[in-house]
């Protein structure tokens, strides 16, 4: 007990949210480049511009099931009767041509031949021997794409630092590309600490809980594209935590712990990381989750989360999330933000940032609107449980009226 008794660190100033965030992302880096097939790509963070090798179509084609020709032959009114020339199914290699007064059956995909510029759909003509009788009403150059129309040959498709979705995939397939450059996922350790803290699946005593932040914060690490390299829990103690942390800093980029952070007797995190590496900061002014820690040992960057599950989630949102866009290569004030009006008043009276469980909703004359829970404790999980954003509100006291418009972070 010796070693709890020892002082923490001077707790400088606390700092505020924009500062320690940007904190955070002055210490982020982007993460080494590495191919991957597609297959394995999908929510990964594309590293490199990719522009169209050719023209996407590559062919002038038709983009319905019907008959090909020239625009300019078609009826100002009545009707008028094409020849019908030949068929041309997409995916028959043969190129052909019509002459005046001429077309061809084709089907959506088939280039258009030599000669058409326009498609007349199917169910609008009338065919009659060999010949297709058409209509007034038709417009010249209808149902036909262009060569390049999707991507022109050299035109920038997709830029790095985008995420990997499955339509991206789709255009870097349709460009003939097999794999892709993209940065490589972050490794991640999870501690979780606590001496009342038992996993799921072991009996539970008196005076213990169930570890739930080893799933969320996995789940939340995971879900951003983080491979997590294990998992481990342990005692409030010093020894203990100061060898995982070693062992931790040693495989990863980043090291993610939970509990342990605070002012009380079995809190050592503060001191360890004092000692076995740099402190950046510690203790935000924010609601939840104010003793977050952020530092570095050697070459891994440490965030030691409050262990009250509503504030590890929560300051996951605020300060880990930035840090992995640094890593993936993307600028994270460049996220797009998100407005709501309240639905409820909302009265503050402390000088603290504060991040309010909430659920939005989108009324049918298409505003946003966004209403807080109200349970607020940091204890209380079914208020993120049940949340799909959070409210973000400034230091400042405020009165709030409903309607009021606010920044909220979606968690979805
Ligand atoms: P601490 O930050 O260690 O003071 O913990 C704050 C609160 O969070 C206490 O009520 C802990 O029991 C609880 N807690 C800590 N770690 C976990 C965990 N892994 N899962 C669920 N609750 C936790
Ligand atoms: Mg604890």
């Amino acid at each position: 007990m010796s070693e709890a008794m020892e002082t923490m660190p001077p707790v400088p100033d606390l700092l505020g949210v924009a500062q320690a965030r940007a904190r955070v992302i002055a210490r982020g880096r982007t993460l080494a480049v590495e191919r991957v097939p597609l297959a394995a790509a999908l929510g990964r963070s594309l590293a490199v511009d990719v522009t169209a090798p050719f023209d996407v179509p590559g062919y002038a084609n038709s983009a319905m099931d019907g008959f090909a020709l020239r625009g300019a032959e078609l009826p100002q009114d009545g009707e008028r009767r094409f020849v019908l020339a030949g068929t041309r199914l997409a995916g028959d290699s043969r190129r052909a041509a019509i002459g005046p007064g001429e077309c061809l059956r084709v089907t959506t995909g088939a280039p258009l031949p030599d000669g058409a510029d326009t498609v007349v759909i199917k169910e609008n003509v009338r065919l009659d021997a060999d010949t297709v009788v058409v209509a007034a009403g038709e417009k010249a150059g209808a149902n036909t794409r262009a060569a390049g129309e999707d991507y022109a040959r050299g035109e920038l498709a997709l830029r790095a630092g985008q995420c990997l979705t499955p339509a991206r995939l789709g255009t870097l397939a349709s460009f003939g590309h097999t794999e892709v450059e993209v940065h490589r996922q972050p490794r991640a350790v999870l501690l979780t600490t606590g001496d009342e803290v038992v996993a799921p699946g072991e009996p539970l005593g008196y005076g213990q809980i169930y570890n739930s932040n080893r799933d969320s914060l996995s789940a939340l690490l995971r879900a951003a594209g983080v491979t997590v390299l294990r998992h481990e829990h342990l005692r409030d103690d010093p020894a203990a935590l100061r060898a995982a942390l070693r062992r931790a800093a040693a495989e990863a980029d980043l090291i993610v712990s939970s509990g342990g952070v605070s002012a009380g007797e079995a809190d050592f995190l503060p001191r360890l990381l004092a000692e076995i590496g740099t402190v950046d900061f510690w203790k935000v002014r924010m609601k939840p989750g104010m003793p977050l820690l952020f530092g570095a040992i050697d070459a891994a960057l440490l965030f030691a989360l409050p262990g009250n599950p509503v504030s590890s989630i929560a300051t996951f949102e605020v300060f880990v999330r930035p840090l992995l866009e640094v890593w993936a290569g993307r600028d994270p004030d460049a996220r797009p933000r998100w407005y709501a009006r309240l639905a409820v008043p909302l009265h503050k009276t402390h000088r603290r940032a504060e991040f309010q469980r909430a659920r939005r909703e989108c009324r049918d004359d298409g505003t946003l609107w966004v209403t807080p829970f109200g349970r607020q404790g940091s204890g209380v999980l079914r208020s993120v449980a049940e949340a799909d954003c959070l409210v973000v509100l400034g230091e400042e006291p405020a009165e709030l009226a409903a309607g009021a418009v606010v920044e909220i972070l979606t968690l979805d």
